[in-house]
């Protein structure tokens, strides 16, 4: 295995412009906000937040799928931009949330398959074929599940079509957006160890994108908590699961760790203030919610703070 990290993260902004009517000017969002991370080959990067903290938008730039409005973006050494697109598909491919909603429902599953293949347009007929099988033999799925339509599936027989795609070209990296959350809880459990199976047998690395940090203590090696566009923790997954050293990702423990399902999101002192990428609070942005919130809290902005195990961004880090 060589040095070279499978995926880095290049001081990564990107911000858009979103129209509130008419007469008024657009806003400015800024979804992701100099986030910088590398994943060495082999292993998993958990992206955990809030719906809204920048985590797909972070997802589709390093796919190649999103320019960032600064910052870079390097596979496997190489640098995303200006990358051939089919040399990109070979290194890099996603799975998504839905994956009803991501395969086409007029095609057959072998087809759906094979389409990165055909999309590279230099494979034979019988190497696609053989590819295919290979990929519905890897995620548990039968030649005769093969020939059918994605509505004759269950959903998570459709995931697995969705990781077998992802697989047919034999990429070094996979980017998991939120692979388990459209699935009952018994499924999820299965995709997510046939996932880990992949990992091993492949030597896949994963950047493993979800709002659940139970299920990403489950897969990742190490863990970043992104919020309002900023990974306010990231450490190896072991010690942020241990000791979470942001009040942020205390919160979020608190909130997994409630012990009967079905009470909703437990108190956890974060209030009713949601957060909003087009009105970032000064200071620390976790600041209007953090219940650890001190006077600088709220006009200066902390720096990241180097621990044994990781990074922290926090006044109280230090
Ligand atoms: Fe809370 Fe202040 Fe730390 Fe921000 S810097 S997380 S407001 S204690």
């Amino acid at each position: 295995m060589s040095g070279v990290p499978a995926i880095e993260a290049r001081g990564l902004r990107r911000e858009f412009r979103a129209s509130q009517g008419l007469f008024a000017a657009p806003r400015r969002v800024v979804a992701v906000d100099d986030v910088n991370f590398s994943v060495p080959a082999g292993s998993v990067l958990g992206v955990v937040g809030e719906s809204g903290c920048g985590k797909t938008t972070l997802a589709r730039m390093i796919l190649g799928l999103l320019e960032p409005s600064a910052g870079e973006v390097l596979v496997d050494g190489k640098r995303l931009e200006g990358m051939d697109r089919r040399a990109r598909a070979r290194l890099i491919q996603p799975v998504f949330q839905d994956p009803f909603s991501s395969l086409n429902p007029r095609r057959r599953v072998r087809d759906i398959i094979a389409m990165p293949l055909v999309a590279q347009g230099d494979v034979t007929k019988a190497e696609i074929d053989r590819r295919v099988a290979e990929s519905l033999e890897r995620v548990g799925l039968s030649t005769e599940q093969g020939t059918r339509f994605p509505s004759q599936l269950s959903g998570g027989q459709r995931q697995r079509v969705a990781i077998a795609r992802a697989l047919v070209l034999r990429p070094r990296i996979v980017v998991c957006d939120e692979p388990t959350s459209a699935l009952d809880v018994s499924v999820q459990a299965q995709i997510l160890n046939l996932l880990a199976e992949l990992r091993r047998d492949l030597g896949l690395t994963y950047l493993f994108i979800s709002h659940n940090l139970a299920v990403v203590e489950h897969v990742a090696s190490e863990v970043a908590v992104m919020y309002l566009g900023r990974i306010v923790e990231r450490r190896e997954s072991e010690a942020l699961f241990r000791d979470p050293r942001h009040p942020y990702t205390r919160a979020l423990l608190d909130s997994v760790l409630t012990p009967e399902p079905g009470l909703g999101v437990p108190d956890v002192g974060l209030g009713d203030i949601m957060p909003d990428p087009a009105n970032i609070p000064p200071g620390c942005r976790f600041h209007p919610r953090c219940p650890a919130c001190f006077a600088p809290c709220a006009s200066t902005a902390p720096r990241i703070t180097s621990l044994e195990d990781g990074l922290v961004e926090c006044h109280l880090a230090g």
